[in-house]
């Protein structure tokens, strides 16, 4: 039987110290507020939406939410994003992506102020990264990922890592992030689609991170018995109902000696994160000005 990695201890301690961090801003005056920009009215953004807002509310954390109609014209996404970016109260922007086609994504992203960007979407947060680049965040599942394995002293140095998927969000900065911390790093992606050989790989990693979205991609020939298991996907379960990762759960947990529960995993902690992120963003207005 596997130890199961849950997300609930991992945000508990984030949330006490975040507690502390935000009660000591607002004796400075400050309200870390977060300003979540949504466009139309998605099932997934709204879902995280509401557990960002959660998040937030425990920690003290405030929350504007700028909610712009599905077919909202340019000049007007433009118009509110600027307005979010100059104003003082507002710490961090959440920007639910991807917009919708009449908008111009990339336009967006480079609009969107890095010392804001709480989500690591901007040039400046992918740098800090990529490059140790001080400004900006990692996005926070990456960053979601990195916290559970520091944790529950998930040993990274020196040990073989795999991440499957390539991603912006995901997959790329958390094998920046695993490598930065030295681990030997393999990433798969589904261009380079070889279901034997990954699995062949896959059972030599000490650390596998799975962030593809493709329900029951690891089974247990993915896996050895001293390996952690990091199932970062979000499916719908086809037998079940609710939601799935992409770990074969059933099948792989007795095979290893680490693996997160999808729920209950690693979405829980990147809320946290985002909240973190909100008051770091804070922290540091404090600090430069
Ligand atoms: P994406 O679609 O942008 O990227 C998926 C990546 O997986 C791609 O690089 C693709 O090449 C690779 N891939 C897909 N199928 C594969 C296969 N069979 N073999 C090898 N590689 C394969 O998705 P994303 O935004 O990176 O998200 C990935 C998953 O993580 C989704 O299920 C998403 O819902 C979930 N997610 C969860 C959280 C969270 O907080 N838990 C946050 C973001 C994304």
């Amino acid at each position: 039987m596997a130890r199961i990695l849950k997300g609930a201890p991992v945000t508990a301690g984030l949330n006490e110290k975040m507690s502390r961090q935000v009660e000591e801003l607002k004796s400075k005056g400050i309200v870390p507020t977060l300003c979540i920009l949504r466009v139309g009215a998605e099932p997934d953004d709204l879902t995280y939406e509401k557990s960002a807002k959660k998040r937030c509310e425990k920690a003290g954390v405030e929350v504007q939410v700028v909610a712009l109609p599905k077919d909202v014209d340019q000049a007007t996404f433009d118009e509110a994003l600027m307005k979010a970016n100059s104003d003082d109260n507002i710490h961090g922007i959440l920007m639910f992506r991807p917009l919708p086609e009449q908008l111009d994504s990339e336009k967006a992203r480079q609009m969107l102020d890095p010392s804001k960007d709480v989500d690591g979407c901007t040039d400046a947060s992918l740098a800090h990264v990529f490059a140790g680049y001080e400004n900006g965040f990692p996005p926070c599942t990456a960053e979601a990922v990195m916290e559970m394995l520091h944790h529950y002293d998930i040993q990274i140095k020196g040990k073989k890592a795999m991440v499957i998927g390539r991603s912006l969000v995901v997959g790329k900065p958390v094998s920046f992030m695993l490598l930065s911390e030295d681990a030997a790093v393999q990433i798969c992606h589904k261009k380079a689609p070889c279901a034997e050989a990954f699995a062949k790989d896959a059972s030599h990693a000490d650390i596998l991170v799975v962030a593809a979205g493709s329900a029951k991609l690891v089974r247990p020939e993915f896996t050895n018995p001293k390996q952690t298991i990091i199932d970062v996907g979000i499916n719908f379960d086809e037998e079940k109902g609710g939601i799935c990762g992409d770990v074969d759960f059933a099948a792989v947990e007795p095979m290893v000696e680490n693996i997160t529960p999808v729920p209950g995993g690693i979405g829980s902690v990147t809320t946290c994160i985002l909240v973190k992120h909100v008051i770091e963003a804070a922290q540091r207005r404090l600090l430069c000005c």
